[in-house]
């Protein structure tokens, strides 16, 4: 896919996070956020998302609410990062959380090829990568292997229920 981003509307919110709305080339929006956490070091952590849509479909999140479009190629995922870097200090430390609108690994190989691009590109400023996932099966092996000599990765799993009865019931879509 190559398709570009821009800023369709940045907010500035009080308490110093910023929230994106960003539009693709190729039709289609979706949003980032910056995120100001205090307590973390680097505290700027760019929030980005990996599909347009989501069709995991977990009730309880307002992303299952929007129609699930296509994956986000990892040109795009830079291009996330690129543009909310661009209003911060270009020396300043960050953070990049895949946590946005999406499951990453639904969209596996461009997420590992947005790891690849962005920890070229931001290899002085980026300290931290964390990808979080409802839990694919499979996935969470081969991402192990696949990311075993970056140091600077972590794998976040948001186990919602406790079991696969209530999984099913309140996360309607598709894994994998
Ligand atoms: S997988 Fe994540 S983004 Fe997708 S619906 Fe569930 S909580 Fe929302």
């Amino acid at each position: 896919m190559n398709s570009t981003l821009e800023i369709q509307q940045r907010n500035i919110l009080k308490d110093g996070n910023e929230k994106y709305l960003f539009k693709t080339s190729s039709g289609g929006s979706f949003e980032g956020t910056s995120l100001f956490v205090s307590e973390l070091k680097p505290s700027r952590v760019f929030c980005i998302s990996t599909q347009i849509g989501c069709n995991v479909g977990c009730i309880f999140c307002a992303s299952s609410q929007t129609k699930f479009i296509r994956n986000l190629s990892a040109e795009e995922m830079l291009f996330e990062v690129d543009l909310m870097q661009s209003f911060q200090d270009y020396q300043a430390l960050f953070r990049v959380a895949f946590m946005g609108i999406g499951e990453p690994f639904n969209n596996y190989d461009n997420l590992i090829g947005a790891m690849g691009l962005l920890r070229n590109r931001f290899k002085d400023s980026c300290r931290r990568y964390s990808v979080s996932t409802i839990g694919v099966p499979g996935a969470i092996t081969r991402f192990a292997l696949d990311t075993k000599n970056y140091d600077d990765v972590n794998l976040r799993l948001s186990l919602h229920f406790v079991n696969d009865k209530k999984s099913n019931i309140f996360m309607k879509g598709t894994m994998g």
